[in-house]
Formats: structure tokens, sequence, C-alpha cells
């Protein structure tokens, strides 16, 4: 089971950011960047909240403990779910 303090579902992305500077290099396709965002879904819809950058291993680290938590659920609860087929046929 997935640590609680370390539990953080969402992907983290990396994308370029266009500023709202006149006559940036941004603004001809050259985007800054790129930034980490962690795409989460939230309150019904999905949102990405900007990751510092002195924070990406953190959230990187949560970010992959909660999938591997939440793929070993999967798991289990299949072996449970055949279990209970099989209980049901006897
Ligand atoms: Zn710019």
């Amino acid at each position: 089971m997935a640590d609680p303090e370390q539990t953080l579902r969402g992907v983290l992305v990396s994308r370029g950011r266009r500023c709202s500077s006149a006559g940036c290099h941004c603004q001809e396709g050259e985007l800054h960047g790129p930034y980490t965002y962690l795409a989460v879904y939230m309150d019904g819809r999905s949102r990405t909240l900007y990751v510092p950058a002195a924070a990406r291993p953190i959230v990187e680290r949560c970010v992959e403990v909660t999938q591997r938590g939440e793929a070993l659920l999967v798991q289990i609860s299949q072996i449970n779910l055949e279990l209970l087929r099989r209980r049901a046929l006897e």
C-alpha cells in the first residue's frame, strides 16, 4: 500500500509556455520552458498544476509510488474477483 503522505494521483506533463510580453520570441512559437505540470482530476474536471523545478523530484516520486500502489490494487482485486467467482460456482 502506498504511504498516505506520498500519495499523489496524477500525470506529470512537460510543456512550453507563452508569456504576455509583446515582441517576445515566444509569440513566434519559440515557447519558454519546458515547465512541468501535474495533470489531475479534481472536482469533476481535469486541471494542470504548475510544479516548481525544485519540487519535481518529490512529485515524480509520489506519482510513481501512487501508480505502483494502484496497479497492485487492481491485481489484488482481480484475484479476489476470481476467488469470489469460484465460490459462487461451488
Ligand atoms: Zn515570451
